[in-house]
């Protein structure tokens, strides 16, 4: 590693904080020791990255043609990355910024990005994402140029970049990234690596967001990369989706035994599950979310 660190540095005229982003590039996947970190780039392979701000990842390309950043997170991301990519990738242009979905939280912080790279930089948006940000005056969220309909795809040097749309789940207008090259997906939000989901699943469409999790696992992935969670694979995903299949089979026997809502979150654990992020805290609340939807369809089927 060393050669490689000192070549780097040699590059790029680059100090020793500088050197040890660079130990980061060629180490790839980095373990979690880097996790106290506020923001770390994360090598998928020589083309593609992921930014990690936080609990908050993101994706981007870096091709012969140019850079592709999907999701530029928030403003505080935005501007670390587009330091980040003047060293990387100096004197690229940034071909798109893409939004995965509304939510300012992966959609803020393109701002950073065009003060660097010109106000021409598209920005591309499924339609249904620039009617659901119209009546809202989030100022970090710069709004969309580009207006697709998925599936739409875009080419970067040899790569394809496919953002789909498989329904409502997590929100309405969400896409996924898919990049066939590599059978690469990126999903946001209704599937966070190793993490139960969010509290009691405020917003999101039952049962669709299931559904959409089983649509995703029809796809030969190979990579899976997340808005939440650290990279991993079709594997990381599977187990996702049956963390809530046993989820909602201990909720629908805890209603068949009687159990109220309170009961259920009191008596219901999975603690196969307690290293996930937020299970101490989410995961009974998780348990109510899914409660008032399996109730709801058991009641509907008297
Ligand atoms: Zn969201």
């Amino acid at each position: 590693m060393a050669h490689h660190r000192h070549f780097l540095a040699r590059m790029f005229h680059l100090h020793s904080v500088f050197v040890a982003f660079g130990f980061l590039l060629l180490t790839g996947i980095t373990s979690a020791q880097e996790e106290s970190d506020r923001f770390e780039i994360i090598k998928i392979n020589d083309q593609i990255y992921v930014h990690r701000d936080n609990w908050h990842t993101n994706l981007f390309l870096i091709t012969d043609e140019g850079i592709v950043v999907v999701d530029p997170i928030n403003p505080e991301a935005g501007e670390n990355l587009a330091q980040e990519l003047e060293r990387m990738a100096p004197g690229k242009k940034l071909l798109a910024i893409v939004y995965s979905h509304y939510h300012s939280d992966h959609a803020g912080g393109a701002r950073p990005l065009l003060d660097v790279y010109g106000d021409d930089v598209p920005i591309v948006a499924n339609k249904r994402t620039a009617e659901l940000l119209a009546d809202k005056n989030w100022t970090s969220i710069v709004p969309a140029t580009k207006l697709i309909d998925p599936p739409w795809s875009m080419q970067a040097g040899n790569l394809t970049l496919e953002m789909r749309h498989v329904g409502p789940n997590h929100s309405s207008d969400m896409l996924i990234a898919w990049i066939p090259e590599v059978k690469l997906v990126y999903v946001v939000d209704f599937i966070s690596n190793e993490s139960v989901g969010y509290r009691d699943l405020p917003g999101v469409w039952l049962p669709q967001y299931w559904e959409s999790i089983d649509k995703v696992l029809e796809w030969p992935i190979e990579i899976a990369t997340f808005g939440h969670g650290m990279p991993g694979n079709k594997k990381s995903i599977e187990i996702h989706a049956e963390y809530w299949r046993k989820l909602r089979a201990a909720v629908r026997d805890g209603i068949a035994d009687g159990l109220n809502e309170d009961e259920a979150v009191e008596t219901i654990r999975m603690p196969e599950y307690k290293d996930w992020r937020a299970y101490e805290e989410w995961f009974p609340m998780n348990v109510r979310g899914v409660y008032r939807h399996e109730k709801e369809v058991a009641e509907a089927a008297q």
